[in-house]
């Protein structure tokens, strides 16, 4: 079986991001493979940790890669300050004699954007809405090179490593089979809050739980890197509660038209047509805006805006909300049919290094400093009663169930066939009997032995 047929049977999807599949994006040519382990978003302990935990593991499958794609260069992109992840890394490059480089970023955000990634290795700029493959790169987290690995040993992805940081006595990694419910996983760290929200993910783009019944029902994906524990007051919870009615209604009063998120914005400093500041200027008008055109130039760059938050988390001297009225905008221009023609050779900004947001300050300015942490994290292993393993883990259509009730699974049996089209297997990682299935997902209760 080759690379991709590997991966396409694990049910690998990115483990950084969004869950595209990978066998899709591997079924290509590349002359750049990037690995990211920058760790994107501030307080994430997952991608430092397995490198260095099996950084033999990573340089040897980046290698198979690197053959896969034909690429001539193969780099493992981390922030310099990751001195001992780079160490683990380095060793394994040279006791393996292998051609991988290590790129070391400076630590602002996003430095983990698949775009500003490509750029700041290659220094080529992806098209508007386009893909690193239009410039001849590939970029895989460094936890999908993982899953490739296990892919390649014919293992599929059937468990996840994540950090639980934040309000916690000690941050901890826990590896969990998918499907767990996340209470479990928070029960592995002393928490130091009784009331608590939960941002699944980093505190710029992570999903916000901020009642009980959220949490509840919330369980570990295949894209689940970190849970961040806050404080139920924490501002960053309030913020995330504010109505789209009360947002643009701030939007029309307070905004200063000063364009600092548009000048601080990455993607528009990779040159893309960005601006946030406009979509401010017109967002509280748009039922009067009738004619297309008119609609497209106030509110048209909406399309290109890659929702990182830095506008309304970091450069807005008024605290709105610029990203959620570019979200909010992308849902009007598609209802309106309206698509902005892509930019294909954007040119980065000569200002781009100036305006790069360091993420000390970004810490501090989202109120997070006391979370910050700087040991190693010892490794719980997260054994469920119960888990609830749903359909869709990945971008694409969810996959169909391949169990029915009362049926005995054990730990690596597929749950969830792909379906027709952009998708991908789900396989369960606990054994035991299928009590519920439905659309959504498989419920599977352990099984005494
Ligand atoms: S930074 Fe804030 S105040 Fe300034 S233009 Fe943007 S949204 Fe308006
Ligand atoms: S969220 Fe804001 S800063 Fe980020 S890409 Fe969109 S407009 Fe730019």
């Amino acid at each position: 079986m080759g690379m991709v047929e590997a991966i396409q049977k694990a049910g690998v999807v990115g483990a950084g991001g969004a869950g595209f599949p990978t066998h899709v994006k591997l079924n290509a040519k590349a002359e750049y493979l990037i690995i990211n382990a920058a760790e994107c978003e501030p307080l994430i302990e997952t991608d430092k940790y397995l490198c260095r935990t099996f950084p033999e593991r990573i340089v040897s499958t980046v290698l198979k890669m690197k053959e896969h794609l034909g690429a001539a260069h193969a780099v493992i992109a981390l922030k310099g300050k990751y001195i001992k992840e780079i160490e683990a890394l380095e060793q394994a490059i040279t006791a393996a004699g292998a051609d991988v480089e290590i790129f070391k970023m400076r630590a602002y955000y996003p430095a983990g954007d698949e775009q500003v990634l490509v750029h700041q290795v290659t220094g080529r700029v992806v098209p508007e809405r386009g893909l690193p493959l239009n410039v001849g790169c590939v970029v895989e987290n460094v936890g999908t090179v993982l899953s490739i690995a296990d892919a390649l040993e014919d293992k599929p992805v059937q468990e996840k490593y994540l950090s639980v940081t934040g309000a916690v006595k000690k941050p901890v990694m826990c590896l969990a089979p998918l499907g767990t419910p996340i209470r479990e996983v928070l029960a592995k760290a002393e928490l130091l809050v009784k009331r608590y929200a939960v941002i699944m993910g980093g505190p710029m783009m992570g999903k916000m739980l901020s009642d009980e019944a959220a949490i509840d029902q919330a369980v570990v994906t295949k894209t689940t890197g970190n849970l961040l524990v806050l404080p139920e007051d924490h501002y960053l919870v309030r913020r995330a509660v504010r109505p789209v009615s009360q947002m643009m209604r701030q939007a029309a009063t307070a905004c200063l038209q000063c364009r600092a998120c548009t000048d601080l914005c990455p993607r528009s400093l990779l040159g893309h047509h960005v601006e946030p500041h406009m979509v401010m200027r017109s967002i509280w008008r748009k039922d009067s805006i009738t004619d297309p055109a008119e609609f497209e130039r106030a509110l048209g760059s909406a399309v290109n805006c890659s929702s990182c938050g830095t506008c309304e988390m970091f450069s807005c001297p008024m605290g709105l909300s610029p990203r959620k009225m570019n979200d909010y905008a992308k849902t009007l221009l598609r209802e309106r049919g309206i698509q902005p023609e892509k930019n294909q050779n954007p040119a980065a900004s000569g200002e781009i290094e100036h305006r790069r947001i360091p993420t000390e300050r970004l810490i501090a300015r989202l109120g997070l400093s006391a979370y910050v942490y700087h040991g190693d994290l010892e490794l719980y292993r997260v054994e469920p009663e119960e888990v609830f393993v749903p359909m869709s883990q990945h971008i694409g259509k969810p996959a169909v169930p391949a169990v029915s009730e009362g049926d005995t699974v054990k730990a690596g049996d597929l749950a969830g066939a792909a379906a027709e089209g952009l998708s991908a297997n789900i396989y369960t990682g606990l054994g035991g009997t299928v009590t519920e299935v439905t659309p959504q997902g498989i419920r599977i209760r352990r099984r005494e032995a």
